[in-house]
């Protein structure tokens, strides 16, 4: 029989032999990464926008590639096809974050895959506050439902945007499918429940203060959607 003891021995040394380099090493580029750190919190020297240069930029994006500085006019004609990304505005000498809503962005439903706009898109009034959880955090929105004749239903329009409606009458709140399918993973590999996940998505939008992020709905209709979904899946693979 081969013994495999010293074997293993000599790996687990390797192992903290190259973690110990790893983290000496670190030590030498310390100060180095924080001074990049905090030089990531401040705004550039030039306050012209990337995209226009024509205004003085106050916004940046945390969730766009790249160091993009916007206005907002740039900002919200960036974002059209990117409705939960996160950005932030340079304001009284540090970053906060802003919604694109609060910015003037409107959701639209229904005619942005064949480039037309809904004839009723300049009907301001027809417009409703929604609150969409994505994978990155609770957002809300200001969605502009497709009122031409013969269009599908609002909780239809939202799943043809990979959104799921938790009413089918007068949606207020919708997932997308993406934080839908996510919470199969967390709660199969790391048994979260459905109210921790919420409790989680509501800390990734606001860390300092995830009892004031706004949700129409509780935990509860989260989880009754979810058993919906994984317990038809379970039935139909059965
Ligand atoms: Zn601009
Ligand atoms: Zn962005
Ligand atoms: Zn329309």
């Amino acid at each position: 029989m081969v013994c495999v003891f010293p074997s293993m021995v000599m790996a687990f040394t390797d192992y903290l032999k190259g973690q110990n380099d790893y983290l000496r090493q670190f030590l030498g580029y310390e100060n180095t990464y924080l001074n990049h750190l905090l030089n990531l919190e401040i705004p550039p020297t030039n306050l012209s926008c990337d995209s226009c240069s024509s205004f003085e930029a106050r916004f940046r994006c945390l969730d766009c590639y790249g160091r993009r500085w916007l206005c907002q006019g740039c900002l919200i004609d960036c974002h059209i096809h990117h409705p939960f990304h996160r950005p932030q505005q340079w304001k009284d000498g540090s970053f906060e974050n802003v919604s694109l809503c609060d910015l003037g962005y409107v959701f639209k439903l229904g005619h942005l895959s064949s480039s037309r706009s809904c004839p009723e898109d300049d009907d301001m009034f027809g417009d409703r506050r929604m609150t969409v959880i994505h994978v990155n955090g609770i957002f809300e929105h200001c969605v502009r439902f497709c009122k031409c004749l013969g269009a599908n239903s609002e909780h239809l329009q939202l799943f043809n945007h990979r959104l799921f409606s938790s009413s089918f009458d007068r949606p207020e709140t919708a997932f997308t499918l993406d934080v839908l399918e996510y919470y199969g993973i967390d709660s199969m590999e790391c048994k979260t429940s459905a109210q921790s996940f919420f409790q989680k998505l509501r800390r990734v939008t606001n860390n300092a203060f995830p009892d004031d992020v706004p949700v129409r709905y509780n935990c509860h209709l989260f989880y009754s959607i979810l058993l919906l979904i994984f317990n038809n899946r379970t039935d139909t693979t059965s």
